[in-house]
């Protein structure tokens, strides 16, 4: 494209709240058929609350819940800010964590009060060595509201579950049907499980889920869907996501995210919102058809 029609887009995306970072971002838009977004402040507000306490036979649920906060204490993601600030709501008090490790992708361990205290997924658990069987089912009734289901574990053993919930964005069901009427796949990947995952993707009418994925696999499913000749966009807005809007055609990173996300992207969406994309693509499109 011409210096000018770039500059053209540029300024007009700028108004729109789309900010484009080069020439080559707006050229390769055109061609992307396939969207792959992140869930977690994606499609959804980002801002977690705790929904559900639920104690195991012989544990307490404010003892349940204190354990749980005393370790997200000490990690950033939306989950520990959700499940802190669930326990200060209800006066719970929290303990100061020791050897405290963020499992990436799985949850968080640490000593709590001299006690081995873990807290996260069923991977999380798995690895511990631990069987959830009596839990599933339990837990699958709130993963099908669209909730975030996490086990606690004390001792080596389940003393708990304990459920947040992740409210879609006002904007994101109009904004995914534009894009799709724009002819986009939409794939959504998500660490969340796939239960949960389903909930949420069946309300927007996504048409690919991709559950239980580490950070480190979106990069991958990208590079997989590129080599079957697919033109992939990826947005995200975590400092996970950052190597999936590098590998992508086109990244695009939520101004509300992280800011290694947005480094990492073409574009960015200043409001956070994907109905920003549908304008890019438009932007882009009328950049393209400019210059031929
Ligand atoms: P997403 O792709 O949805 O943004 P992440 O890769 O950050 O998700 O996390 C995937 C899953 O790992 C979460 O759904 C949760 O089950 C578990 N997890 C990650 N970090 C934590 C944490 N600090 N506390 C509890 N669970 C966690
Ligand atoms: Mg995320």
């Amino acid at each position: 494209a011409t210096p000018m029609s770039i500059m053209t887009a540029t300024g007009r995306g700028a108004q729109a709240g789309v900010l484009i970072k080069n020439a080559e971002a707006l050229e390769r838009f055109e061609k992307i058929d396939t969207l792959m977004v992140d869930k977690t402040g994606t499609l959804t507000e980002g801002k977690p609350r705790l929904v559900a306490v639920l104690p195991e036979p012989g544990h307490d649920e404010a003892e349940v819940l204190r354990l749980a906060a005393s370790l997200e204490r000490g990690s950033e993601h939306p989950l520990a800010e959700a499940i802190v600030r669930g326990a200060e709501e209800r006066g719970v008090e929290i303990a100061k964590a020791e050897d405290f490790e963020a499992v990436t992708g799985k949850g968080v361990k640490g000593v709590v009060d001299g006690k081995a205290v873990a807290l996260g997924n069923l991977k999380l658990i798995t690895d511990m060595g631990l069987k959830a069987d009596d839990l599933i089912e339990k837990a699958n009734a709130r993963r099908d509201e669209g909730e975030t289901v996490m086990f606690v574990v004390l001792d080596d053993a389940i003393a708990g579950l304990v459920s947040v919930a992740d409210p879609i964005k006002e904007t994101t069901p109009a904004a995914l049907k534009a894009l799709h009427d724009l002819g986009f796949r939409i794939i959504m990947a998500t660490g969340d499980n796939e239960r949960t995952a389903k909930a949420v993707a069946g309300r927007l009418g996504i048409d690919e889920i991709r559950a239980d994925v580490l950070p480190e696999d979106k990069a991958r499913i990208i590079k997989e869907l590129q080599a079957e000749g697919r033109k992939v966009a990826m947005a995200g807005d975590g400092v996970n996501d950052a190597p999936a809007l590098a590998q992508a055609d086109v990244g695009i990173a939520m101004g509300t995210g992280a800011d290694v996300a947005i480094e990492s992207a073409g574009f960015t969406l200043v409001k956070g919102n994907l109905d920003g994309i549908v304008r890019a693509r438009r932007l882009s499109h009328a950049t393209m058809r400019n210059i031929r």
